[in-house]
């Protein structure tokens, strides 16, 4: 997988990636556009929409250890020379929309810390409860367009209480430079926050108990997408009991955001001839998002 340079690309690659933004935009509260450039209008068969109108600058994502700065004036009133209407209609109907109002992005953050506090006195599990080192809880922006789903911490993650920092998690953070994101544009969530003894697989008890936490996670993040890496996490959040061979290389749904199953990190480094059907699956999500995919 070759990973292309953030400054390669062009700010919008297509009115299918803008389009991509406004929903995201949307999802996060915007309900204002300033209307100083008309840059594109979305494709006539879509109902419920308005022509598009310039989109205020996505925040960059902080760099790591930074302090997330709020999103800028988003859902504030502006001057009425560049309201787009009185009015403004939803741009995009969004599917089963996440329960109650979106948050900003400060207050995304402060509820993530509250319930990372929360699982660190997790006593759920009693076997898992007193063997960890460290609770999991996840990492990454509270407003990604994206989130990494996997199953459960390893060693390496219980020893550091950070996800995918092993031998897979290296392969992942190569996965999503490929999709020419950072690890601190996306999140990274495991479906149990407690390493299983052993590396075993979670048991649906353990995965029961956790529910609620990742949840809430996807609950506040509100991602666009989610990626399910392996059997655990798309079994789990799908309630599926169907393969990854039959779950991969489509869309399935999860509230308002869409679902990609692929293979875990591990399992390609065990299976390295799987690759490539897991960067077919990557280069599905690139292009849904409308982002342009890097030639290999
Ligand atoms: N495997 C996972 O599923 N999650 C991690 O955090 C590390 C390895």
């Amino acid at each position: 997988m070759s990973v292309p340079l953030e400054s390669d690309r062009e700010p919008f690659a297509s009115a299918h990636e803008l389009r991509g933004l406004l929903q995201h935009l949307q999802r996060c509260g915007v309900t204002l556009l300033p209307t100083s450039a008309v840059v594109a209008a979305p494709p006539p068969a879509v109902a419920d929409t308005v022509p598009l109108r310039a989109a205020a600058p996505v925040p960059p994502a902080a760099p790591p250890g930074a302090e997330l700065a709020p999103p800028p004036v988003f859902g504030q009133p502006v001057a009425p020379a560049t309201v787009a209407a009185s009015v403004t209609p939803p741009l995009f109907a969004v599917a089963e929309p996440y329960q109650g109002p979106s948050l900003p992005l400060a207050e995304r953050v402060a509820r993530l810390q509250t319930l990372a506090a929360e699982v660190a006195q997790c006593p759920r599990c009693e076997v898992l409860a007193c063997s960890r080192k460290n609770t999991v809880f996840g990492e990454g922006h509270a407003a990604a367009r994206v989130c990494f789903f996997g199953e459960g911490p390893g060693a390496d993650e219980d020893a550091t209480g950070r996800p995918f920092v092993g031998r897979s998690g290296q392969l992942l953070t190569k996965m999503i430079e490929a999709c020419t994101f950072s690890r601190e544009q996306v999140y990274i969530l495991n479906t149990v926050k407690c390493r299983p003894p052993g590396n075993r697989n979670p048991d649906p008890a353990e995965i029961a108990n956790c529910r609620p936490y990742f949840e809430e996670q996807f609950e506040i993040i509100r991602p666009d997408y989610i990626v399910c890496l392996g059997l655990v996490a798309a079994q789990t959040l799908l309630n599926s009991t169907l393969s990854i061979g039959k779950l991969r290389s489509r869309f399935h749904h999860y509230r308002g955001s869409k679902v990609l199953a692929t293979y875990h990190p591990s399992y390609l480094l065990r299976n390295p001839n799987a690759k490539r059907e897991a960067w077919a699956d990557l280069k599905m999500l690139m292009r849904d998002m409308g982002i342009a995919i890097p030639k290999s």
